[in-house]
């Protein structure tokens, strides 16, 4: 189904900000402001030896070890941080610290290394060696630059509220689970992170019009897996993660992804390949003689293979499989085997997981003027939509 072809609007955020919101900045305060506003932290850059750190406005500098502020500044131009023995090096300065911040005042961005980020930025000193540097911004801040990577920012409106929707649910709840270590996620896992550049004013709208709608189920935020397009039935999770037991993850029929690209493919490894790649299961000895679909799920997708080789037959997970053949290649599990020749052919439907949410279903649905909530209510059936934190 080709997207409506709607004139894409670039929203770039200003790198200079008016006037007038600088001082309501810098009168509330970031800290105050942004308190009760939940936080992301995005890893950027896992190790460097150093950066060039700009912010063309007030910021200050934390020591967030002992939270406490080292230095207020007028600006920072293109200084550079690098570890210290004794701890972090901020332009001339050295701050004896592990863990310092960079905060902005008010909607002032910073520059790492000349990509501009929103929010503040967490400096870590890993050794002697390497800073690992994060982007420590709003949610909603965060969303923006989710949604338009994840999904195209012409599709309908509602289908992009939907998508905001299950974005916020899943930050919030990798937000919890994460709450003991440096950084919630990083610009490529669990979801993609375009940042700025990637902003779009569609997509903005959506995360705007949805802020802080969640979805919950029995009490606790729902597990809103999503993906690519299903190829007519979405996944029951607990086959893809056995510790995942939810009504609304069970898997729904969905006739609405059919015309999607890539919803269909097929590709082909030959018998060596496949063989030296299923010996990182240890499984069997080269060559495969055998590739046999030996069960499938309710949803039509395969969950057991047999393999065949000179040591005998062995029995492997689709889900294994797809991970040790290539996600991007055995695109999802749903798909029958050939062996024409010296090759084998997989064959089959569908890209990605399958759990949750369908993108291409949501996007034709959008156009069947479907709202969010509706699109939403079908592919998560009996979880709640609500504002979080509830009133
Ligand atoms: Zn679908």
């Amino acid at each position: 189904m080709p997207p409506p072809q709607l004139a894409p609007v670039v929203a770039r955020a200003p790198l200079f900000p008016s006037v007038i919101l600088l001082l309501v900045g810098l009168l509330a305060g970031p800290a105050s402001a942004r308190a009760a506003e939940a936080v992301v932290r995005v890893q950027i850059i896992p190790d460097a030896p150093s950066a060039r750190i700009t912010v063309l406005g007030p910021c200050r500098i934390i020591d967030l070890a002992g939270r406490t502020v080292v230095s207020t500044l007028p600006q920072l131009r293109w200084q550079e941080i690098r570890p210290r023995a004794e701890g972090i090096q901020v332009g001339r300065s050295v701050i004896r610290s592990r863990r310092v911040q960079i905060a902005p005042a008010g909607d002032w961005l910073i520059a790492v290394n000349g990509v501009r980020y929103r929010g503040a930025l967490n400096i870590i000193r890993l050794d002697d060696s390497y800073l690992q540097l994060i982007s420590e911004m709003p949610l909603e801040e965060y969303l923006k630059g989710v949604v338009p990577t994840e999904i195209d920012h012409r599709w309908p409106l509602e289908t992009l509220k939907a998508q905001a929707i299950v974005a916020r649910t899943f930050t919030r709840r990798q937000v919890a689970d994460r709450a003991g270590h440096d950084f919630d996620v990083t610009k490529v896992w669990p979801q993609l992170y375009g940042g700025l550049p990637a902003e779009r004013s569609r997509a903005a709208e959506a995360v705007e019009a949805t802020r802080g709608r969640v979805l919950m189920f029995e009490g606790h935020l729902l597990p809103a897996y999503y993906h690519t397009v299903c190829g007519g039935h979405t996944e029951d999770a607990s086959r893809v993660w056995p510790a995942i037991q939810q009504a609304p993850l069970r898997g729904v029929p969905c006739h609405y992804c059919q015309r999607a690209p890539h919803g269909h493919w097929r590709f082909e490894m030959s018998e060596e390949e496949v063989g030296q790649r299923l010996q990182r299961l240890g499984l069997g000895g080269r060559p495969v003689m055998g590739l046999t679909v030996v069960a499938r799920d309710a949803s039509g997708r395969v969950t057991t293979v047999a393999v065949e080789s000179t040591q005998g037959t062995s029995c492997v997970s689709s889900v294994q499989l797809r991970a040790v053949l290539g996600p991007n290649r055995l695109r999802s599990t749903n798909f029958v085997i050939a062996h024409p020749d010296s090759r084998w052919v997989f064959q089959g439907s569908g890209w990605g997981h399958g759990v949750g949410l369908c993108q291409w279903g949501a996007a034709r649905l959008g156009q069947q003027r479907q709202t969010a909530a509706q699109i939403l209510a079908y592919y998560y059936p009996g979880a709640e939509l609500v504002e979080w934190p509830r009133p």
